[in-house]
């Protein structure tokens, strides 16, 4: 007979001179110990090894505000403290990170996934020679029109679920797939279910019925469409591009918006040099996404503005195109975003992570950087203050990484590191 060790051992009993910190830091397992249930209740979250705040005013002074051996307090949907762990006040419930590393959901401030249908012989054919060009939208905008709005709801939800489990707390997203009246209308209906930071991109492309008179799209979507979309919108976009829209009509379309109380965001320079960064800073927009072919005069215009340059490196991942250049923007001095452009066509990732990766990878970035721009940067690209940092009075929207740092978001690329994640406070992962 094998004696069994535990009825050798004497039954365990409290050792009141261990601190809670050092029984934190033998464990390994992500521990809840509820005590409330009230959604005032505040929870201790400690034994993080690496907490990136975006405050530079914490830790160790870098844009990332990083505290080693850290500790947050959320109560109710805020963060209320941040902090050494030692110096943490008593709470409700406490959770153990078990050293990992902690930082705020990410922002994705750029997606399109309010669409039906699939693109995968397109992305087949392009991977095997055949060069991307905007046309390849229609595909799209024919399958979402014959979709019901329980279907293309479902797709909104399904790729929304996919994006939290990958950390992802906060999401714009666009409508673009229906250029009609209708069918853009219901596309922000259907996101605005979802999220407060929809998108008109009802200039998306000029709508197949209009390719022999474009100018009539125009006066569609600065007119009637605009109307019907203004009211479930915060933000109104143009893909301002060859094949798409030229500058004087994106201007037209921009400033329709901004008549209408909508905010400018714009897709600029993604395929081609153009006019859209320029005109971008010019109307103050919020954020010129892309930004693939710029000029130095492109470059100087967003560093001496409040436009946001957001990167998105699926698209070039996904068309084998040439890298933006995000040392040259950062070098200049340009506020830089990264989000996931998730889109059945360009860019079909919901993954922050791996879009973090990619700008380490190839486009100059250094891990810091790119989970700034994941982070605080698509917060500064929605112009909002509220998220994207773990500061007091912040949302506490939080990713729990299974890694003790968040370099490991670059590291350990392609590996599912994400394991916990809190949104308003409440732990949904
Ligand atoms: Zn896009």
């Amino acid at each position: 007979m094998t004696p069994g060790r535990s009825s050798e051992r004497p039954a365990p009993e409290p050792d009141p001179t261990a601190d809670q910190a050092t029984k934190d830091a033998m464990s390994n397992a992500t521990t809840v110990s509820p005590a409330h249930s009230a959604s005032t209740a505040s929870t201790l979250i400690t034994n993080i090894a690496a907490l990136v705040t975006n405050d530079p005013s914490l830790g160790d002074g870098t844009p990332l505000g990083l505290i080693q051996d850290a500790a947050v307090v959320i109560e109710g949907d805020r963060i209320a403290w941040t902090g050494d762990q030692s110096k943490a006040p008593a709470t409700d419930n406490r959770v153990d990170a078990g050293g990992r590393a902690v930082l705020p959901g990410f922002v994705d401030s750029h997606s399109h996934l309010v669409f039906a249908g699939d693109r995968t012989q397109e992305f087949n054919a392009r991977m095997s020679g055949r060069p991307y060009s905007a046309g390849g939208i229609r595909t799209t905008v024919a399958a979402t029109r014959a979709a019901t709005d329980e279907e293309l709801e479902a797709n909104v939800v399904r790729y929304l679920a996919e994006a939290l489990r990958q950390g992802t707390t906060t999401f714009e997203t666009k409508s673009g797939y229906g250029l009609t009246t209708h069918d853009e209308s219901r596309a922000l209906r259907v996101a605005a279910r979802h999220t407060d930071e929809v998108t008109y991109l009802g200039a998306h492309i000029v709508a197949p019925e209009f390719a022999e008179d474009p100018a009539a799209y125009v006066a569609l979507v600065t007119g009637e469409m605009l109307d019907a979309c203004a009211p479930h919108a915060r933000w109104i976009d143009v893909f301002c591009e060859k094949g798409a829209f030229d500058g004087d009509q994106a201007r037209a379309i921009l400033a329709a918006g901004k008549a209408r109380g909508l905010y400018p965001r714009i897709h600029a320079n993604q395929l081609s040099y153009g006019p859209g960064v320029r005109l971008a800073v010019e109307l103050d927009a919020a954020s010129a996404d892309h930004c693939t072919h710029l000029t130095q005069e492109d470059v100087d215009a967003l560093a001496n503005s409040r436009t946001v340059a957001t990167l998105l490196p699926g698209a070039e991942f996904s068309t084998r195109a040439e890298w933006p250049d995000a040392r040259r923007l950062l070098d200049a001095g340009v506020t830089v975003a990264l989000s996931t452009d998730c889109n059945p066509g360009s860019s079909f990732t919901s993954s922050v992570p791996f879009c973090i990766a990619l700008a380490v990878r190839d486009m100059g970035m250094t891990p810091d950087e790119a989970v700034w721009s994941a982070t605080a940067g698509g917060a500064a690209a929605l112009r909002r203050t509220d998220i994207g940092r773990l500061t007091p009075g912040a949302y506490a929207d939080l990713t729990l990484l299974d890694a003790p740092s968040h370099v490991h978001l670059a590291y350990r690329p392609g590996v599912p590191l994400v394991t916990g994640v809190w949104r308003r406070g409440e732990r949904v992962l």
